[in-house]
């Protein structure tokens, strides 16, 4: 299966699952396949497909996902086609031809065209063998894009019995689980599940302030990388897109005010990359699969987490770090319940409320982002630290908050602990609005006892204030904030408090790119303005040349013949043929002119031409980078796909070629380190197995060879 992998994707290494999904599906089974957005969902039929003998079908609701995806396969030599109602009779009649004549080996369908009689004959006539559907979720009205015309795929059992069926999608609750195995008549799919934590996005919660300002000085680092921009309304895409061409940036409006062919125009000179940032309302990215985009932003916050998960979720599909930025400021909450209140059914805006009251949550956290954000989904993340995410990358320091708790806690008091946060932080601000006015609270002399506090620090202290329970808040639309028990205690008993300093942004410095190779920049550019040329003239988007990952792998190993080229991931048979010829030239060139030495590189070679090996140097590179961060083994082992002990074979490896890795932080607690010391002493250090045994078989060889490479460092 791995010989298929290069050979046609010139991938080496499965993501997770894809491999027991294949094999499932191989075996005749049907599957139902819940994974993340850039999970590799696509590979999971695209592969079995060309294992197996006859058609395989692919139900798909986005016309132009059908010819991204097409486009794809075909660049990679994969006979496939699509049809939908943007060919003409006269194509589909072509193509149905050559369908029957078995020249085809995967088929895009839209899914209306189950209705048609003529067309479920032609089907049945057909040898299928696998029926994939995509964005499964569009089969239940409980999903949030139900397609009416899904329903007609119940049909495809009925025409194929024994064909074994794939259902996939990203979104799905346990009722659109249901629905999709009900309605594709396939309640034994076996499922498969993915975990939705993307370990390549880095997220990250900024203060709405000086907002452009901070976002200029984000986007400086992305000036030829993909960006996308949510703002909130049609209006402010404009604005903002005209203020970033004004600082010489490339970005374009996108909205559904927009007439549709321009908005095509937009999309489509995105995805050619001929415009690399996309100011847009959430619209935009429905019909868009690129996989190397690099920076989303939501300039105003999402009102969902729902929707900020999707919309994070397209940056980074191609796996490499990417990073996502929040801008956050209460009153954005506002723009966002002037509209929930005009929902008119009570329960739909409760649960609007309640929904827009987790984003919240989740912007104001000093715990880790992710772990709230997963748990949110149903998924437990084990680790309490992501290395991923702001809360977890931000040392964070305490403070005596004692006096601004006495000060929050007065205000609250002296206005008879009647209103919410945002009314106490005015009063303390000594802000006098109307309400202030008409309630007399201007003349309190509570008011204006913090105004050398941000309205953003003090919202941050009365946050923690209610997680540590010295606060109350009720429930309900207006959330009024009172003292606890506890609260008053401490303030009767006048007892310090210590508290997390509130985040005070310099301009946001974002974590650029971790993992990455450290790639050569100057060949990097030159490789993309040639994958362009190359795309305009194949009349294909870049990304269906070469991923970035590709073109980083070639500015780093500069492959100078073709063995070399095949080594690069992304490279199969069919692009290796292709184009090794043009981007070698353009390598050998740079390396020439600027007197390369290239990394020796172990050999990997294309299926079929050679035999696959793991790249171990790559891993190497990646664990050293890794631990310089201070991941933990398992960590690494997981961001690898790898065992642990492979990681510690790693470590080994580094340190006998001379490697100075500071390894401290990986000792085990003193006393099992130093048992284990001790058995190497008594047994020596040359096999593992005696000191396995000396111990009682009590520890596990992982920490024994850790031991062993500690004490060799
Ligand atoms: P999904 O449909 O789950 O959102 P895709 O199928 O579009 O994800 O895959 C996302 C990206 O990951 C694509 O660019 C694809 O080529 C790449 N990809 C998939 N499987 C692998 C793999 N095993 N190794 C490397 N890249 C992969």
């Amino acid at each position: 299966m791995k010989t298929l992998l290069k050979k046609h994707f010139g991938y080496d290494e499965f993501r997770p699952l894809q491999e027991e999904i294949i094999n499932n599906v191989l075996n005749g089974k049907d599957s139902f396949v819940l994974m993340p957005t850039g999970g590799g969902k696509s590979l999971c039929f695209q592969l079995p497909a060309l294992k197996l003998s006859g058609l395989t079908l692919v139900v798909s609701p986005l016309i132009a996902l059908m010819k991204d995806q097409v486009d794809g396969l075909k660049a990679n030599g994969i006979m496939a086609e699509f049809i939908n109602s943007s060919l003409t009779g006269e194509q589909i009649n072509d193509i149905m031809e050559r369908v029957r004549v078995g020249e085809i080996r995967i088929l895009y369908i839209a899914p209306e065209r189950f209705a048609i009689k003529s067309f479920q004959d032609f089907l049945s006539s057909i040898d299928v063998k696998l029926i994939a559907v995509d964005e499964a979720h569009c089969i239940s009205e409980w999903g949030h894009d139900f397609r009416p015309d899904y329903r007609n795929l119940g049909i495809l059992k009925q025409i194929f019995p024994g064909i074994p069926v794939i259902a996939l999608t990203a979104t799905a609750t346990e009722k659109v689980r249901e629905d999709i195995l009900r309605h594709l008549n396939i309640s034994k799919a076996k499922p498969f599940i993915a975990s939705f934590n993307r370990e390549n996005l880095n997220i990250k919660v900024v203060a709405k302030k000086k907002a452009f300002h901070k976002l200029v000085n984000i986007l400086d680092k992305y000036r030829k990388e993909s960006v996308i921009i949510y703002c909130f309304s049609r209006k402010e895409t404009e604005e903002i897109a005209e203020n970033l061409r004004l600082n010489d940036f490339n970005a374009a409006a996108y909205h559904a005010g927009l007439e549709s062919n321009k908005r095509k125009r937009v999309q489509e000179r995105f995805v050619n990359d001929q415009v690399n940032i996309i100011v847009a309302t959430i619209a935009f990215g429905m019909g868009i699969d690129k996989p190397d985009v690099r920076l989303v932003v939501h300039y105003t916050f999402p009102k969902t987490l729902e929707g900020y998960y999707q919309e994070i979720g397209r940056a980074g599909r191609d796996g490499l770090p990417s990073d996502c930025v929040m801008f956050y400021t209460y009153a954005d909450t506002r723009k966002h319940e002037y509209f929930i209140n005009q929902i008119e059914t009570s329960a739909l805006r409760q649960k609007a409320e309640e929904k827009l009251g987790a984003v919240l949550q989740f912007s104001e956290l000093i715990s880790c982002r992710k772990k709230y954000l997963l748990s949110y989904f149903g998924e437990n993340m084990k680790e309490d630290n992501c290395q991923s995410c702001d809360s977890c990358l931000t040392k964070k320091e305490m403070f005596d908050a004692t006096e601004i708790t006495r000060k929050i806690m007065s205000a609250i008091l002296r206005t008879d602990s009647r209103f919410g946060r945002s009314y106490i932080v005015d009063i303390l601000l000594g802000k006098k609005t109307q309400k202030i006015k008409i309630n007399r609270h201007d003349k309190l002399s509570v008011n204006g006892i913090a105004s050398s506090v941000t309205a953003d620090e003090l919202g941050q202290i009365i946050k923690q204030l209610i997680d540590n329970g010295l606060l109350l808040k009720s429930i309900g639309k207006y959330p009024i904030l009172s003292l606890s028990r506890k609260g008053r205690e401490l303030l009767q008993n006048n007892k310090k408090i210590e508290l997390v300093k509130p985040m005070i942004e310099a301009v946001t410095e974002i974590k650029k790119k971790a993992g990455e190779l450290e790639y050569n920049q100057e060949l990097f550019e030159k490789l993309r303005a040639l994958r362009k040329g190359v795309a305009e003239k194949a009349k294909v988007p870049p990304f269906v040349v070469f991923g970035d990952t590709a073109l980083q792998e070639m500015s780093y190993y500069f492959p100078q013949d073709k063995d070399g080229f095949s080594e690069v991931s992304g490279v199969g048979v069919a692009k290796l043929d292709k184009y090794s010829e043009v981007f070698l030239e353009e390598i050998n060139k740079f390396v020439k002119d600027n007197n390369i030495k290239a990394p020796k590189r172990e050999s990997v070679g294309v299926a079929g031409i050679k035999q696959i090996k793991v790249r171990r140097q790559k891993f190497h590179t990646k664990t050293k980078e890794l631990l310089n961060k201070k991941i933990s083994v398992d960590r690494i082992a997981k961001n690898q796909d790898l065992q642990p002990s492979t990681v510690i074979n790693h470590i080994e490896k580094l340190i006998d070629s001379g490697e100075r890795l500071d390894l401290d932080y990986l000792r085990l607690p003193t006393n099992r380190y130093e048992t284990i010391k001790q058995a190497f002493h008594e047994c020596g250090d040359e096999k593992l197995k005696p000191v396995f045994e000396y111990l009682g078989e009590k520890y596990e060889y992982d920490e024994i060879k850790l031991v062993r490479v500690l004490l060799r460092v």
